[in-house]
């Protein structure tokens, strides 16, 4: 007669043999699992990141979805996990097109805590060329009414560089797909244009490392939701907003579109709220007036700027 424990362990290792399956789409293993998990490294696949970066690579929106129900109910240790293995830089429209437009190595390096105050997940390496991947957005896909901002099918995750591109296309094949920079340039452009705000993202599964560009609205953003919930998942991008007083003609537009709440109108005029101001640069192009403009602030931290991370 077999033992309890035994009928126990045999019906663990087969649950997983097909959660397994399952993530690799009903193959044993897909091609670009094997350079996935070379390069994930054995010390990280021993101490458990292969289960989260699975799990994150083949299912973003479910993924997604649990950390937003389970973020309200975090204590102290459970915010600064989340904050500190996953989050979000700000990008201005020229800090995130010259991601794409760099065309030179990056070395592997970890940012000064200036750049990412966060304690962990703080790397950066480009390979020149990038191979770049769009995917639908998680945030925007797993909720019950979504984006008031873009329409679907939500393509606004721009994924840089192999193997994480590799597995994610093959893994995820249906809201997935290659582009070329200059696809990726253009759509940058039309985020902007759009309102979303763009975000360099660096999580603790993924090498610790930044892998993507993300194009946020305040309405369904999973990083947005947290700042609101006391999780400070995004920070600065080193700018804040000045406003020109002469030129503003008090028409509220950049209040109306400032996704952080940042601007309001005092009398005829728009005022900064400097300490919600994150440099996203959103209102300076829906300024019809060209009052505003974005200006460098040492007390926001510095800018993810890859064209000083250069080797001379
Ligand atoms: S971080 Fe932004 S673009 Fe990325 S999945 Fe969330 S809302 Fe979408
Ligand atoms: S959008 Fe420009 S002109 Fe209009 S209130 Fe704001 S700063 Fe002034
Ligand atoms: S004031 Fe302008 S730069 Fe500052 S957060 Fe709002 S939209 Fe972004």
């Amino acid at each position: 007669m077999h033992s309890p424990l035994l009928i126990i362990l045999l019906v663990l290792l087969f649950s997983l043999l097909i959660l397994w399956i399952w993530i690799e789409r009903w193959h044993l293993i897909l091609p670009s699992t094997i350079p996935a998990l070379k390069w994930m490294g054995i010390k990280r696949i021993l101490k458990g990141e292969i289960v989260n970066a699975l799990l994150y690579g083949r299912w973003i929106p479910q993924y997604v979805k649990f950390l937003s129900t389970i973020t309200p109910h975090l204590g102290p240790r459970g915010k600064a996990w989340l904050e500190n293995g996953y989050h979000g830089k700000i990008l201005t429209p020229d800090l995130a097109k010259s991601i794409i437009t760099l065309n030179q190595d990056v070395p592997l390096q970890s940012l000064s805590e200036r750049v990412i105050p966060y304690a962990r997940a703080r790397d950066i390496v480009l390979s020149a060329p990038l191979d770049i991947v769009i995917s639908h957005c998680g945030c925007k896909t797993m909720r019950a009414k979504p984006c008031r901002k873009f329409s679907p099918p939500y393509e606004t995750c721009i994924l840089i560089g192999k193997p994480l591109t590799d597995y994610l296309l093959e893994h995820n094949p249906t809201t997935c797909r290659r582009i070329s920079p200059e696809e990726a340039l253009e759509l940058l452009e039309k985020f902007h244009r759009s309102g979303l705000v763009s975000t360099g993202w660096f999580k603790d599964c993924i090498r610790d490392q930044f892998y993507v560009i993300c194009n946020c609205c305040d309405c369904c953003c999973l990083g947005f939701e947290s700042i609101r919930r006391g999780v400070r998942q995004l920070t600065s991008s080193g700018y804040v907003a000045k406003i020109d007083r002469e030129k503003c003609r008090g028409c509220g537009q950049c209040q109306k579109s400032c996704p952080f709440k940042a601007t309001q109108l005092k009398g005829e005029k728009s005022e900064l709220i400097w300490e919600a101001c994150m440099g996203c640069g959103v209102c300076v192009s829906n300024c019809p007036a060209g009052a505003r403009a974005l200006v460098l602030d040492e007390a926001k931290g510095l800018p993810l700027d890859v064209r000083n991370l250069t080797p001379p």
